[in-house]
């Protein structure tokens, strides 16, 4: 790729791409090897000395990993990203870099399960102490602030509360005190939202939701504004990192003291697809959206349907919010209300196109009913502070034809 500026959706396609490297290859090769060979011990010694740039074991870098890495950076606008085995395994390198035992950490409530349960649990176990707030009343992180808060977490569109914070008062906010803001973006992905446009210093995906878009490699990915400058009295351990990757030294913690000791490393095969995957992200993206504008607007008006929680609704609390921050819709995901967790059931069981899996962001259109399944070991005021209630089904919209989607939705709601 040259300096030349492109547009979004054709870096999707041609970002990251280094084909005089690979022999001309218009896809990175997969590079499924443990580690590299040197002719000489100088040139390993360089690599490992950081004074040449290089290869040298999966575990800490590798070049078909390094090419997805590269292209979400361009489509994110950050400085650089280190992609990982999971989303789970991006969130957890994201936070630890920053974080300490005894440190404190403000994070929204509305999120994914197992990202509630590492900072309820696993964090915790550590001595860091994570405080949740309604994720949309930005003046509760405010109240909840101490000398002792190192970082803000909170997922741009939330899942299942469908909620959606001001990113950029939230920057704000959390500017005001020194603290960098790291925002979950896997939700509407780069394609329909920027959170370093807005402010956020921090951005983790998912790759496995709509960035691979196929329902096949899981994967995460941390990227680097390179904009928070981790003032020396509040991070100290940034210091070392400040000096040797200047912009990059938040980048360079979370590789060099994080994700290659914890070995949280993506398989290349995985990056290949992912790669694959988001070459049509920006056709894809603008499919779902539309998709579920005219699902959305389908099930609202049928009379077996309770309710419809959609950002976009005029009723949604987070409607004007989605107003300002989004030009092209904001995620392609909804809840509805049937009476109880039978008519659920009943529902799902008529479904014949639609998949019943616990999934996001597949081509395919699939749903869940959470409150049996992801939440049902959780009690069950727990289950109604986070929104899961018996009569919800969650909706990912795919890009298969619209009306197929809304002829399956209405016979197996006929059925009920
Ligand atoms: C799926 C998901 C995760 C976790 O990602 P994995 O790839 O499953 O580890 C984190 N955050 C959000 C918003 C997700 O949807």
């Amino acid at each position: 790729m040259t300096d030349k500026k492109y547009k979004f959706d054709t870096l999707t396609v041609h970002g990251g791409l280094n084909p005089e490297s690979w022999y001309g290859s218009t896809l990175p090769p997969i590079f499924q090897t443990a580690s590299h060979r040197f002719s000489t011990a100088e040139q390993l010694s360089d690599v490992f000395a950081g004074k040449v740039r290089g290869f040298i074991y999966q575990r800490l870098r590798n070049p078909t990993n390094e090419a997805l890495e590269n292209r979400i950076t361009q489509l994110e606008g950050g400085v650089g990203a280190v992609v990982t085995s999971s989303g789970m395994a991006a969130i957890h390198n994201s936070l630890t870099a920053v974080l300490q035992s005894g440190d404190e950490m403000i994070s929204g409530n509305s999120l994914f399960m197992s990202t509630y349960l590492l900072f309820a649990n696993i964090f915790k176990k550590f001595g860091i102490n994570v405080n949740f707030v309604e994720s949309t009343a930005l003046g509760e992180y405010e109240k909840k602030i101490t000398p002792r808060t190192k970082a803000i977490f909170v997922e741009s569109v939330g899942n299942p509360k469908m909620d959606v914070p001001d990113i950029e008062k939230l920057a704000a906010i959390a500017h005001q005190n020194n603290i960098p803001l790291v925002v979950d973006n896997t939700m509407p992905t780069p394609y329909l939202l920027n959170p370093f446009k807005l402010g956020a210093d921090i951005v983790v995906h998912s790759t496995t939701k709509y960035l691979s878009g196929h329902g096949d490699a899981l994967g995460g990915i941390v990227v680097d504004s390179g904009n928070f400058d981790w003032p020396k009295e509040k991070y100290p351990d940034f210091e070392m990192f400040k000096e040797r990757a200047g912009e990059k030294a938040y980048l360079d913690k979370v590789w060099r003291e994080i994700h290659i000791n914890v070995g949280t490393s993506q398989s290349p095969f995985h990056s290949y697809l992912t790669m694959i995957g988001v070459d049509t992200l920006a056709v894809r993206m603008k499919r779902h959206v539309e998709n579920v504008e005219k699902l959305v607007e389908f099930m609202v008006n049928h009379g077996k349907v309770k309710w419809v929680n959609h950002p976009s609704l005029k009723e949604s609390p987070s409607y004007e919010t989605v107003k300002k921050q989004f030009s092209r819709g904001c995620c392609a995901l909804f809840t509805f209300g049937l009476s109880n967790q039978e008519e659920c059931f009943n529902f799902i069981r008529n479904l014949q196109l639609v998949y019943n899996l616990a999934n996001l962001g597949d081509c395919k259109t699939l749903v869940i009913h959470p409150y049996s399944s992801q939440y049902v070991s959780f009690d069950i005021a727990t289950r109604t502070k986070l929104g899961i209630t018996p009569d919800l089904i969650r909706v990912s919209v795919g890009i298969e034809a619209i009306e197929d989607i809304i002829a399956d939705f209405e016979q197996a709601l006929d059925k009920i």
